[in-house]
């Protein structure tokens, strides 16, 4: 695979499956006895999708809870293995490369990190790095990433110990494995909560949601200090070495006073590839629903594309089996930042439902009503009307009929599953948008059909999933009054 590094030339998937976006339309790698598995027949449908779509390196989260002693024992942690393979096998047979991305030092369920100036400790972080690197030694790319969840301030622990850090693991890595690429990354204020993050008296570094908000402390001295340092230090990393940075140091990426990234990611770009990072683009975390959020997505790509010698970044998803639109968008928005992102649903819809289907894309964009992390489109538009474009929307879905329908593209899972999920999402907007709905009802629809895993799923550390099904309720209860982003970053 010879690529260049020009813009757009690195189009990434992230999926993020990790164990707290777990939901209908994510795949469930980690808890094999409950719902939403995948087969790895849907694995290979997936990956062809994504790679016609036109992507070309599929990266997930190999998250805490594998990351522990011993895991690869584990049966779970051995089907997950076996369905890594299958990813593995599926994007090399369709000339895409797969990234695992893990948090440099963050172990188990209980997302406790280590700290890497206790020796003991350091020891285990490096041992668990090399256990992953020996179990998958196929992985095309290895992503070191500092958190969150994670980061360090214990035992004198600041930003700089996260890159030096990085550079031990990125060269343990590289021994083993000569022919894995490096991907180190800034995420955060920069580097989340390394030196900065708080924590209550007695504090062992295990994970508390209440003190995650600490960890994007912006301090421009702190960020002078580590990225020159980082700068200082990139040499000894291993060659090609790619630095993820965003155009800012902030969860939205916006280059804004002390927090614009960008001329340190033109200093950087000098010695080794750039790529960006963005998360909130496409989805934010956990306000599920059909999205489209394109206007965004495209101007920010045409900023990126003129600040700094960008090779590419994600796209991230933790709904892949609804948010098709959405993926194809966003490969569509590296290789073309110029395309006109109205003219390329309608594309899409017309392939993927025939050709009424563009007739349901102007009224996608009402989905994102509901404000949401990198989402704060203001809609000036009355519950009435709402309701009125919902029904019409349902009433148009439910006239397609999909049976007989050959696609123009390979979609996953198929265009009469994605005409249904369509349809439920415009069934329930419609009735959450009545003059006096049974909420209730309604709310209870939703989880059953959205999030049933959370009827199984042992309490987790992270309670913003809750949070989040709430806060969509209540903001149709409430429609538009609390305008407040839905509790998907840690703020
Ligand atoms: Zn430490």
């Amino acid at each position: 695979m010879n690529e260049s590094d020009s813009f757009g030339s690195r189009r990434i998937i992230y999926n993020n499956f990790t164990e707290h976006l777990l939901n209908a339309y994510n795949p469930n790698m980690t808890y094999p006895d409950l719902p939403y598995t995948w087969s790895d027949e849907d694995w290979r449908s997936e990956i062809k999708m994504l790679a016609g779509f036109g992507f070309n390196v599929f990266s997930f989260w190999l998250a805490p809870r594998l990351f522990f002693t011993n895991a690869v024992q584990q049966p779970f942690v051995k089907r997950y293995i076996s369905q890594i393979r299958t990813i593995l096998d599926e994007a090399h047979a369709n000339n895409m490369k797969v990234e695992a991305l893990l948090c440099v030092a963050t172990m188990g369920d209980e997302w406790q990190t280590l700290c890497p100036n206790c020796p003991e400790q350091l020891n285990t972080i490096l041992n668990l790095w090399e256990m992953w690197a020996d179990t998958l030694p196929d992985m095309d790319i290895w992503h070191i990433f500092p958190g969150d969840p994670g980061a360090c301030s214990l035992n004198g622990c600041t930003a700089n110990t996260f890159i030096d850090l990085s550079c031990q693991v990125a060269n343990l890595l590289t021994k083993k494995l000569p022919n894995a690429e490096i991907t180190v990354n800034t995420w955060g204020p920069p580097i989340f909560g390394w030196g900065i993050i708080e924590g209550p008296k007695g504090w062992k570094g295990e994970f508390l949601q209440d003190y995650q908000v600490s960890a994007w402390k912006h301090i421009p001295e702190r960020t002078n200090e580590c990225m020159t340092y980082l700068l200082k230090k990139l040499p000894d990393f291993p060659k090609g070495t790619c630095i993820a940075i965003n155009l800012g140091f902030n969860p939205d990426s916006k280059p804004e006073g002390t927090m614009d990234a960008r001329a340190w990611a033109r200093e950087i770009a000098k010695t080794n590839p750039i790529q960006t990072w963005d998360f909130s683009l496409t989805e934010g975390e956990n306000c599920i629903t059909p999205h489209f959020r394109f206007e965004r997505l495209f101007q920010q790509r045409k900023m990126e594309r003129e600040s700094a010698p960008y090779r590419g970044g994600i796209c991230y998803t933790m709904t892949p089996l609804l948010n098709i639109l959405s993926l194809y968008e966003a490969a569509h928005s590296f290789l073309n930042p110029d395309d006109d992102y109205m003219q390329l649903a309608k594309d899409f819809y017309n392939k993927v439902f025939g050709e009424n289907g563009s007739q349901i894309v102007e009224d996608l964009p009402l989905f994102e009503v509901i404000p949401d992390w990198g989402h704060y489109a203001n809609f000036d538009i009355s519950k009435q009307d709402f309701n009125r474009r919902m029904k019409m929307l349902a009433s148009k879905l439910s006239s397609m009929d999909l049976r007989d329908f050959t696609p123009q593209i390979h979609i996953h899972p198929s265009p009469e599953y994605h005409r249904k999920e369509l349809l439920f999402f415009a069934n329930f907007m419609a009735a959450m948008s009545e003059s006096s709905p049974d909420f209730n009802a309604l709310s209870k629809q939703y989880k059953k059909h959205v999030y049933e895993i959370y009827e199984y799923l042992p309490s987790h550390v992270d309670p913003r999933p809750d949070l989040a099904m709430n806060k969509m309720i209540t903001f149709f209860k409430n429609w538009k009054e609390d305008s407040s982003p839905t509790p998907g970053k840690w703020a």
